[in-house]
């Protein structure tokens, strides 16, 4: 199995002001987290409001720089001290945000949304190159030509949460940042669109760190689980071993806390997932 991400005690510090005497006071946000995704897997990082897990997406897709810490994509460790990553590392990993309406420009139409990326990191392909990448980007994300020439206000949150998707596919990355990128949605939307994703995951063999603090969700998409509270990693495991048995005292309330009033909405999906790989003949 090959390891495509691996993080070795990551720590992230804040300096904001409201320290003593009106003076800047640190706020560690990340302790020292350290964890490893393999190929085609989804890593989910659980905990609830403010315990992290932001901070931790926005460095693992190379947004942000951990204070402390290494952090290595494909084997190659990531210098952290630059700020800005260079092309081929910055087309590996990619991410995708909670709010498809913030993170697209109402100005720009969704071909220009697509081909951005392409005419930022790779000028050498043809501009009519771009463009039938694009389109045929969108019918992967299940929409189509016609939509190229519209503006984002045109869409469904459903809608510009593909966009955002097929916007950030554009680069052919082998690793996807998801964080909460379905929390925005209505619970049908948020099923269509983890669907997509399972099937993305499939047919181009990514790999996904899926930040969540539905734990439905997180039950649905996950391989492993890492679970955070204030910074650090409280447990981590395969999903199995996390939801059957709970270790952290942390754990076990935050799953005692989440309704299970769709149990057996889950347990089909779940079941409809297993056979869906199973069929596809992937072993993971
Ligand atoms: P989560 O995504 O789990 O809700 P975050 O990673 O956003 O958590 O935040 C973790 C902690 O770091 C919180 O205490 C938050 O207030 C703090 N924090 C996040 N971003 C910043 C920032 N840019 N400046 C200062 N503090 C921040
Ligand atoms: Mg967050």
């Amino acid at each position: 199995m090959t390891v495509v991400l691996e993080g070795r005690d990551i720590t992230q510090d804040y300096h904001v002001r409201g320290g003593m005497f009106g003076g800047a006071k640190t706020v560690r946000a990340l302790k020292g987290v350290s964890f490893s995704v393999e190929k085609g897997k989804t890593l989910a990082i659980v905990g609830e409001s403010g315990s992290g897990k932001s901070t931790l997406a926005r460095i693992i897709a190379l947004i942000d720089p951990p204070s402390g810490g290494e952090l290595l994509i494909e084997g190659q460790p990531v210098n952290i001290s630059h700020k800005r990553p260079g092309p081929v590392l910055r087309s590996k990993v990619q991410m995708v945000f909670q709010n498809p309406y913030g993170s697209l420009n109402p100005r720009q139409k969704v071909g220009s949304v697509l081909m951005e990326p392409l005419v930022i990191n790779k000028p050498e392909i043809p501009a009519e190159e771009r463009r039938l990448l694009a389109e045929a980007m969108l019918v992967k994300v299940g929409l189509g030509h016609e939509h190229f020439n519209r503006y984002p206000h045109m869409f469904s949150g459903g809608q510009r949460q593909r966009i955002a998707i097929a916007r950030a596919l554009m680069l052919n990355p082998s690793l996807l940042v998801l964080d909460e990128p379905v929390s925005a949605l209505d619970l049908s939307v948020q099923a269509q669109v983890l669907n997509l994703l399972a099937d993305l995951q499939e047919e181009f063999g990514l790999t996904y760190v899926f930040v969540s603090h539905d734990l439905s969700v997180v039950r649905y998409i996950a391989d492993d689980v890492m679970v955070i509270s204030q910074g650090e990693a409280v447990e981590q495991g395969t999903r199995e071993a996390v939801f059957a048995h709970p270790a952290h005292p942390y754990t076990r309330q935050l799953f005692a806390a989440t309704p299970e009033t769709d149990v057996e909405a889950i347990r089909a999906r779940v079941a409809k997932r297993q056979a869906a790989r199973q069929a596809s003949g992937v072993a993971r």
